[in-house]
């Protein structure tokens, strides 16, 4: 918060609103300074898959040259994982840039929510294999969504406790049914967990927690956003629990139907 904004006064000479103008003019800053971190973020995050898969390439040329067949295959998966990392990174964008522009569109369909939870664990595999991942669905509910849409917002809340929590964590995504008409959905680890203060903040643009133990872990600050704004279109909320230290569990309702 600025110091530097001097009190409002009325006539009388009492003072009015200071706090307000301070913390907008705070705000404004901190959404520039997110932006303008979030632009150096992107190249880096990019160029970093994009050098790991450089240098595979290079490495698997030799391997075939010398006709080692068996590190042309381990590369090639490193090679395939990356891609895949940066795919995700993309849509994330991708999606950022429609609900900027509010051409964000669903698609709504019934499908069947374990089977889209088990592709959504099986394509995240390669982010972690240290973590134990756990789904907790019956194979009978049904829900009316958008099918690629609800798996991103599945996977920005997956790729999340794999990279807030430690290796060997546990990490559940789960569905149940809490009315006729109604789903809960939930992805919840065991990892650092966020402070009541963060929590009012997480789902805000560019928003990242500034924490001592978080420096090293990267990030945009648009995976959540994403996940309301997504889940905003489906008549639904995204909503956290959790505590410093011990986890978290991210949850939302959908349309169910048996
Ligand atoms: P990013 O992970 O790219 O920073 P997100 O929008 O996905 O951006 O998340 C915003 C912030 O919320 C993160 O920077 C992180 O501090 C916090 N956060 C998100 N998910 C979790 C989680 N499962 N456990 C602890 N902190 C989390």
């Amino acid at each position: 918060v600025s110091l530097t904004i001097s009190p409002i006064k009325n006539a009388n000479g009492e003072i009015m609103g200071i706090s307000k103008i301070a913390r907008d003019i705070s705000e404004k800053k901190q959404e520039e300074r997110r932006k303008n971190d979030f632009v150096s973020m992107v190249s880096h995050e990019l160029k970093t898959p994009l050098t790991s898969i450089l240098l595979s390439s290079q490495a698997m040329q030799r391997g075939f040259k010398n006709n080692n067949l068996e590190i042309g295959r381990n590369l090639s998966v490193g090679i395939e994982n990356q891609a895949k990392r940066m795919t995700s990174m993309i849509q994330d964008f991708l999606n950022l840039a429609k609900i900027e522009e509010g051409k964000i569109r669903m698609h709504f369909e019934y499908f069947q929510i374990l089977g889209l939870l088990q592709e959504i664990v099986s394509e995240a595999r390669y982010i972690s294999e240290k973590h134990i991942i756990k789904i907790q669905c019956n194979s009978s509910h049904e829900v009316l969504a958008d099918r690629d849409k609800i798996g991103q917002v599945l996977t920005n809340l997956l790729t999340n406790a794999i990279k807030y929590s430690p290796e060997g964590g546990t990490i559940v995504l789960g569905c149940e049914k809490i009315s006729n008409a109604s789903l809960r959905i939930f992805v919840s680890d065991e990892g650092v967990g966020i402070s009541n203060a963060d929590q009012k903040e997480l789902f805000k643009r560019f928003f990242r927690v500034e924490r001592k133990e978080l420096a090293n872990i990267s990030g945009f600050g648009i995976g959540l956003y994403i996940v309301a704004e997504i889940l905003h279109y489906h008549n639904s909320i995204i909503s956290v629990e959790s505590e410093e230290g011990k986890g978290s569990t991210f949850q939302f309702v959908l349309e169910n139907k048996d």
